[in-house]
């Protein structure tokens, strides 16, 4: 399966903000806190007039990183929102918020995205109480994702029903903390996606 093998804070420096991808650690030792620069001795202390083609580009990279997404599919989502009624940049978002990976992270299963990514990839993760072990499967409204009789064996389920209490779940999902078990209620708008990334440069870029 295609990934990001790039240290993933070379990523934050790279576009310029703190993109969150290490869990708990982007909040206590943050390399971006610590070298903001972009990697590289020749980028360092230099400022380089940025084109607005360069600006798009690098929103699309950013929410590239942030939901762990390579090219080839982040170009189908855009295709995939575009076809559907709305706003595409709304869309857009949607379909990434609306991942299997992503709504294990956002349901406080895992703490970073690439963690709840390995959790599917191992398959300690079900939805509607069947195993899936497809990270960018699409979950649909009132779907259930809980742990598989695997997930609920491992340490790491364990680790997470002690913290459960402690994560804060979106408006969009609904989480049962004694089940383990979280349901989607609705898509989430962009308030409560809050993108990393402005999804309307995103859209500006690939309508050129
Ligand atoms: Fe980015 Fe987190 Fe690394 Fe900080 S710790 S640079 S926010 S991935």
């Amino acid at each position: 399966m295609a990934r990001y093998t790039d240290a993933v804070c070379r990523l934050c420096r790279r576009n310029g903000v703190k993109l969150y991808l290490k869990g708990d650690k982007c909040f206590t030792k943050c390399t971006f806190d610590k070298r903001p620069q972009p990697p590289g001795d020749a980028a360092r202390g230099r400022r380089r007039k940025v084109s607005d083609r360069a600006l798009q580009l690098r929103e699309k990279q950013k929410a590239k990183a942030v939901y762990m997404v390579l090219e080839k599919q982040f170009r189908h989502y855009y295709e995939e929102a575009q076809r559907r009624e709305g706003i595409t940049g709304e869309n857009l978002v949607r379909l990434l918020e609306m991942r299997l990976d992503n709504v294990v992270y956002r349901l406080g299963f895992a703490d970073s995205r690439n963690q709840a990514r390995q959790m599917v990839n191992h398959g300690l993760i079900a939805v509607n109480g069947r195993k899936l072990d497809i990270p960018s499967a699409q979950i649909r409204l009132t779907d259930q994702v809980s742990f598989s009789p695997r997930g609920q064996k491992s340490e790491l389920f364990t680790v997470v029903k002690d913290n459960i209490s402690r994560k804060q779940v979106p408006g969009w999902l609904s989480l049962d903390p004694g089940q383990m078990a979280g349901r989607v209620l609705a898509k989430p708008t962009l308030v409560e996606a809050e993108p990393l990334f402005s999804p309307n440069v995103i859209v500006e870029y690939y309508s050129r």
